[in-house]
């Protein structure tokens, strides 16, 4: 057996209503906050100012930053590290989706240092400052590992990292706040929910921790995933998915992610107006197609999990069912599309394969299935 390491840190609160506790929350670790969130929904939702009420009433000072914008950039990164830096803030609070969650706690690593947030992709980072994650998508799982994503605009690159130092300390988790999600965001993050619980369950690096993690998710997704599209304002429903976006995150966080992500960060680092869920939508058939030799039984208890019947089919046709559920589940949420249908330009294929090795490389060891450049440029024509 191989030998194990499960570490996680981040104190989980979960709840309705539960952003008010936020104030009391960041006064244990500052006097003094730089909150981190996009452009818009925090600020139409009155969320980003109950917020800030909430802080000041604690006795926490905030200084807000609201520029990231989706698949943040290293330069939104870097001029928020420098804001941190001459405030001085001693604590950093992400508010909002996936990008605004990485983008605190690579804000946090670069506030520590004086090198610019990239070059942390070569240097390993020892300290960051604390991070609380107030998240309002699900999602990313951000609120709950250490991964952070970024984009180079200037290459299109768009790595992952995540060292022990980035870990959030504490992440609140509260449903009422992704009420506001339009069904076009509950259907992009709510699918990268299922990839990463599809790779974390499938992928070389899976284990009893991450697995544990993963059935749940699917069970989750099963009766929450298509409900919350469709029932926006269904509480239940989306705080079914609030918990499955913070299982999978863990059991990312444990077991890594595959090809499909490998092949997704190039597409939305060379188009940033891709969002990650639909690029993601766009790539997964064909990615199972090609894993679905290596993980048979993998595919049988996830179909298992999502509660297709068995029925007489042989082991390959159980497997390839869930192929076919996944298709539908792609139909559901209209999120049924090919890279073109994304504005991919064909002739930038060859570029987003190289990628795929050159900044997502441990997802693509990661795979099941053994994969080389040549399959991933065959695999995304595929998915065009
Ligand atoms: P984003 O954070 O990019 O948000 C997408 C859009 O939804 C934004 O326009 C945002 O508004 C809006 N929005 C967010 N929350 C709400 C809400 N409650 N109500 C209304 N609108 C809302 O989306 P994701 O969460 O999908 O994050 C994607 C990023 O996370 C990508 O860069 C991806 O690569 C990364 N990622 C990170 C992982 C990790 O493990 N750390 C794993 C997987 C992906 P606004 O513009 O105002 O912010
Ligand atoms: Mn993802």
């Amino acid at each position: 057996m191989n030998a194990l390491n499960i570490y996680n840190p981040v104190k989980i609160h979960f709840g309705c209503g539960l952003i008010s506790e936020s104030g009391k929350i960041a006064k244990k670790y500052s006097d003094s906050a730089l909150i981190i969130t996009g452009k818009s929904s925090m600020q139409k939702t009155g969320t980003l100012d109950r917020l800030t009420k909430n802080l000041k009433d604690a006795g926490v000072n905030p200084t807000i930053y609201d520029k990231i914008t989706p698949n943040p950039t290293i330069d939104e990164i870097d001029e928020a590290a420098v804001i941190a830096k001459k405030k001085g803030v001693g604590l950093i609070i992400g508010l909002g989706g996936g990008s605004p969650l990485d983008s605190a706690k690579a804000v946090a690593v670069a506030a520590k240092g004086n090198i610019p947030v990239w070059n942390y992709l070569k240097t390993s980072a020892e300290e960051a400052l604390p991070v609380i994650t107030i998240v309002s998508t699900s999602g990313t799982g951000s609120e709950v590992n250490r991964y952070s994503v970024m984009s180079n605009p200037e290459t299109g690159e768009k790595p992952g990292f995540g060292y022990v130092c980035m870990y959030p300390k504490e992440a609140v988790i509260d449903p009422e706040i992704m009420l506001s999600m339009p069904p076009y965001v509950t259907a992009t993050t709510g699918f990268d929910v299922f990839v990463h619980v599809l790779e974390a369950f499938t992928g070389k690096a899976k284990n009893a921790f991450s697995s544990a993690y993963c059935m749940q998710t699917f069970y989750l997704l099963k009766d929450n995933l298509i409900k919350a599209y469709n029932e926006p304002d269904n509480i239940e429903a989306r705080g079914n998915m609030a918990l499955a976006s913070a299982l999978a995150g863990l059991a990312i966080d444990i077991s890594g992610v595959g090809i499909i992500h490998a092949m997704e960060h190039p597409v939305s680092g060379n188009y940033p107006n891709v969002a990650h869920g639909v690029g993601l939508a766009a790539l997964t058939i064909e990615s199972m197609k090609y894993n679905i030799a290596a993980c048979k039984r993998d595919f049988m208890l996830i179909a298992h999990h999502l509660g297709i019947k068995r029925a007489g089919k042989s082991d390959d046709e159980y497997a390839a069912s869930l192929i076919e559920k996944i298709q539908e589940i792609l139909e559901a949420l209209n999120l049924n599309t090919g890279l073109k249908d994304l504005g991919v330009e064909k002739d930038k294929l060859a570029k987003i394969a190289g990628e795929a090795f050159t900044t997502m490389g441990f997802a693509v060891q990661n795979n099941p299935e053994t994969i080389d450049e040549k399959e991933v440029l065959r695999l995304l024509e595929a998915s065009y």
